[in-house]
């Protein structure tokens, strides 16, 4: 896709987070890479107003273009398409059960064969830091490490992906996963997934391929 086309898929994609319960007003963010950076949403504007033209592109030295600021979170973003050559799409949210499930800092354990779907057999919940810091994103790069998605404790969560619809699609996945998760907590003690029966689960998803969170699930 040309620039025109990721700022209108990109401002679509935030539109989506709100009408998909991800996030309310300015809360989370929105990335794309585009040639030596990528376009991310503007800094304290409500998601459901975003239009193409608002998009801001930065580049891999945190140098934004245009007269709006980036999202306060465009380290988290720069240091995951720096270190990752995989991702090309970045979903930040402030969604509630993900918040939630993030101030009792801890992981997600294999309570349902989907949280493979983030990359391995466990979510992780990455340490607190104050928000818009290196230390966060040092955090999350860590907690993101052989994963697709992880926590920010007594934040929200992060998802990544090939493109924008994969990286949506996982963070809903995670926020029903998280939902699902604190209701299983509430009757008792989940029984969780074996090792051996994880190991099974990510051999199939990478058999079916690189597709979304969405597609991968049965
Ligand atoms: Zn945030």
């Amino acid at each position: 896709m040309n620039e025109p086309e990721l700022r209108a898929v990109l401002s679509k994609t935030a539109r989506q987070t709100v009408i998909q319960g991800l996030n309310q007003g300015a809360s989370g963010n929105v990335s794309v890479r585009l040639r030596d950076g990528f376009l991310i949403t503007p800094s304290g504007l409500p998601n459901d107003t975003l239009e193409p033209a608002l998009m801001v592109f930065v580049d891999m030295e945190g140098q934004a273009g245009g007269s709006l600021k980036p999202s306060s979170e465009w380290r988290i973003h720069r240091d995951l398409y720096r270190a990752r050559p995989e991702v090309a799409a970045v979903v930040h949210a402030h969604s509630p059960h993900a918040v939630s499930l993030s101030c009792l800092r801890r992981d997600i354990p294999a309570f349902h064969y989907m949280v493979a779907a983030a990359g391995g057999k466990d979510i992780r919940c990455a340490g607190y830091a104050t928000f818009g810091t290196q230390a966060l994103s040092d955090w999350v790069l860590a907690a993101l490490q052989d994963r697709r998605a992880c926590l920010m404790a007594n934040h929200g969560l992060v998802a990544v992906g090939a493109g924008l619809d994969a990286a949506l699609a996982l963070a809903v996945e995670v926020e029903e996963l998280c939902a699902q998760y604190w209701r299983a907590k509430l009757m008792g003690e989940p029984v969780l997934l074996s090792d051996a029966e994880m190991d099974e689960v990510l051999e199939r998803f990478r058999h079916y391929g690189q597709r979304g969170a969405k597609q991968a699930g049965a």
